[in-house]
C-alpha cells in the first residue's frame, strides 16, 4: 500500500560552470515524488507508516515549524493513506501557505509555545493518555525508521558517481545515504552539506545512526548564516539556476546544497571528467516563506 509507484529520475542539469570544468552534474530528482509528500520527507515517513498500520494505529500525531516540510508532507501522506494527522506547530498561531494547505488536507493544528514545544513527549503524553490509536512521529520525522527510508535513495541509482551530495538538518537522511553506500562498498565520495550554522556535533549525531563506521565529508561553510538564514548571493543563485534549468531549489537546503557543489568545481575539488550526484531531497515551498526577497524591485 506505501509502495505507491514513485518517480525520481537521475536527471543532469547543464550550467557553463560544469561544462568548462569538464564534470558533470545529475540531478536525484526526489523532489518529483509527490508535489507535497516531496523528497527525504517521503522516505523518512514510508516506514513509519508501515510501522503504524502495523501496529493498528489511526491518529499520526507530529511536531514542527509553522513551515515544515514534514508537516505537509505529514498532512498529504494521511490524508492519501486514511491516517487522522495532527500536527504541533511551534509558536504562535499563524496563518501562512504551508499550514493552509495542510488544514486542506485535514491536518488539526495546534500551535504550542517555544516552552512547552520543548517537552514535546511530556506535550503528547498529556494530550493523547487516553488515545490508543495515535502514533508519534518525531519532529522532521528523525530516527531508525526514517534512517532506513533514506537508503532507498541510493538503491535507486541506476550510474555509479565519483561523488554525492546531500544536504542535511539532522543528518538522518545522509546516515541512511552512508550506510547505503557503504553496505554497497561503492567508491562514491560523501559531502554532506550541513544547512546550519555551528552544528559541529552533527557527525556525532550521524554516526549514531550507521550501521559501521564510515569515511565522509561534512561541509560547515554553506550555511548562508545559519538555518532559514539566507543571503543575496545565495537569492540570486537560486534564480539563475531556475532560469538556466526549470530545477527550483529551496533557499533552506537544496538551494545550498547546489551552491555548495558549485563553489566546489569553481575551487577546482571535484576531479575532471567525473560524475557528481545531488540528491534534490525536495521543500520547494520553503520558498513561499520568502517570497519577498525574490520579488525585489530590478531582480
Ligand atoms: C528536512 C529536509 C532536509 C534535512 O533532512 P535531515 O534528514 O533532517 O538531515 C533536507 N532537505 C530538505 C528539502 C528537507 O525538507
Amino acid at each position: 500500500m506505501f509502495d505507491f509507484e514513485i518517480h525520481s529520475p537521475e536527471e543532469e542539469i547543464h550550467l557553463p560552470i560544469l561544462k568548462d570544468n569538464n564534470v558533470r552534474l545529475f540531478i536525484k530528482r526526489d523532489d518529483l515524488i509527490h508535489p507535497f509528500i516531496s523528497g527525504n520527507k517521503w522516505r523518512k515517513l514510508k516506514y513509519n507508516l508501515i510501522e503504524a498500520e502495523k501496529q493498528g494505529k489511526k491518529h499520526l500525531v507530529s511536531f514542527g515549524g509553522a513551515y515544515s516540510n514534514h508537516i505537509l508532507a505529514l498532512a498529504a501522506a494521511g490524508a492519501k493513506f486514511g491516517f487522522k494527522t495532527t500536527g504541533f506547530i511551534r509558536g504562535e498561531e499563524i496563518y501562512n501557505p504551508m499550514l493552509s494547505l495542510c488544514k486542506i488536507f485535514g491536518m488539526s493544528l495546534c500551535f504550542v509555545n517555544r516552552e512547552a514545544y520543548k517537552h514535546k513527549i511530556k506535550l503528547y503524553n498529556d494530550i493523547f493518555t487516553e488515545e490508543t490509536d495515535t502514533y508519534f512521529i518525531d519532529e522532521g520525522g528523525a530516527g531508525k525508521l526514517a534512517e532506513k527510508g533514506c537508503r532507498e535513495i541510493i538503491k535507486e541509482l541506476k550510474r555509479a558517481y565519483n561523488y554525492i551530495f546531500c544536504a542535511a538538518g539532522t543528518g538522518t537522511t545522509a546516515s541512511g545515504i552512508i550506510n547505503e553506500i557503504a553496505l554497497k562498498n561503492l567508491e562514491t565520495e560523501i559531502n554532506i552539506v550541513c544547512v546550519l550554522k555551528g552544528y559541529e556535533s552533527i557527525s556525532e549525531d550521524i554516526n549514531l545512526l550507521l550501521d559501521k563506521p564510515y569515511r565522509y565529508n561534512i561541509l560547515h561553510d554553506y550555511h548562508f548564516g545559519g538555518y532559514a538564514k539566507t543571503k543575496p548571493k545565495l537569492i540570486e543563485f537560486i534564480q539563475y539556476v531556475s532560469k538556466h534549468t526549470g530545477m527550483l531549489t529551496d533557499p533552506i537546503y537544496t538551494g545550498k546544497t547546489l551552491f555548495a557543489i558549485i563553489d566546489q568545481v569553481k575551487q577546482g575539488k571535484i576531479k575532471p571528467n567525473s560524475k557528481i550526484i545531488m540528491i534534490h531531497t525536495g521543500g520547494v515551498f520553503g520558498i513561499l516563506g520568502m517570497l519577498d526577497k525574490f520579488n525585489k524591485k530590478g531582480s
